[in-house]
């Protein structure tokens, strides 16, 4: 079976730049805009003619968001099926037991059998799940070093920062300015740790979405004369664990969770 082909290969084939040129607020919303058939591959003028005769007929307009992400958690899923679980365990920095594969999500069990069948206590949203599925097969099981750089300086992370600027650095330092105590929550919610201030931060904090790709949050509040700011910063191996897409997609996945959390903080 061929791979079905989705949003984000094509949003790897745009230039990333956010121009707005096909009036669409970023290459990532026209590639989903696409997908819903409410654009045409020539409105972007970066698009080599080429590319644009070769993939059409290939793009399924037919189906919702959801479901192409669905039918690409299907595939994941395939793959998994034909994996090796129990070797996949160190590698993955999980558990093998009773014929299914764990893993920690911030800090909950995410368990998969031989057949792909998933069970785990993490509300998610669709957007973690597909790069958890990608982790399973993806990760290279290189160690954690510790070493933290912003996402930026990753390796295939230059290409990508201005959307991750938008969608995950900006709104999460929108949800720590309004409801700056909830970071200290998400410690207890998603099973983070506070470290030592990094970059003299006046919060630090990391989390473990996944065993191999921890992410560290740091959160400077206002300051007379000065605005707050807020980072993300990963291990210098996390690429070799997850790709820059995965990546991406993790982290605007929990910020739409913790999105999700400060809205009912704020009516609770
Ligand atoms: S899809 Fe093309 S035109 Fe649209 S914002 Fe991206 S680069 Fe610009």
């Amino acid at each position: 079976m061929s791979k079905p082909y989705t949003f984000i290969d094509l949003f790897n084939l745009l230039p990333k730049s956010n121009c707005r040129k096909c009036n669409a607020i970023t290459c990532m919303a026209f590639s989903l805009l696409i997908f819903k058939g409410e654009k045409r591959l020539n409105e972007c003028p970066y698009l080599d003619k080429d590319i644009i005769a070769n993939l059409e007929g290939k793009i399924d307009t037919s189906k919702t968001f959801d479901q192409n992400l669905s039918k690409i958690v299907e595939q994941f899923k395939a793959e998994i099926s034909s994996m090796d679980l129990q070797s996949s365990a160190e590698r993955l920095g999980g558990e093998f037991s009773d014929n299914r594969l764990t893993i920690k999500v911030l800090g909950k069990d995410f368990s998969i059998d031989a057949q792909g069948n998933i069970s785990t206590d993490l509300h998610m949203h669709p957007w973690v799940l597909y790069p958890i599925l990608s982790y399973f097969i993806n990760c290279k099981g290189a160690p954690v070093l510790e070493n933290w750089v912003p996402f930026r300086e990753l390796k295939n992370g230059k290409k990508w920062n201005p959307l991750f600027e938008q969608r995950c650095v900006k709104p999460l330092k929108n949800i720590a300015d309004a409801y700056t105590d909830i970071f200290e929550d998400m410690i207890h919610i998603f099973s983070g740790k506070q470290v030592d201030s990094h970059y003299k931060a006046d919060i630090s904090l990391v989390l473990y979405p996944l065993p191999r790709v921890p992410v560290l949050i740091s959160y400077w509040k206002p300051e007379e004369g000065l605005e707050s700011d807020l980072n993300f910063f990963f291990d210098s191996n996390a690429e070799e664990n997850l790709n820059i897409e995965s990546i991406y997609a993790l982290c605007s996945g929990l910020v739409m969770m913790f999105e999700k959390i400060a809205q009912r903080h704020s009516q609770s």
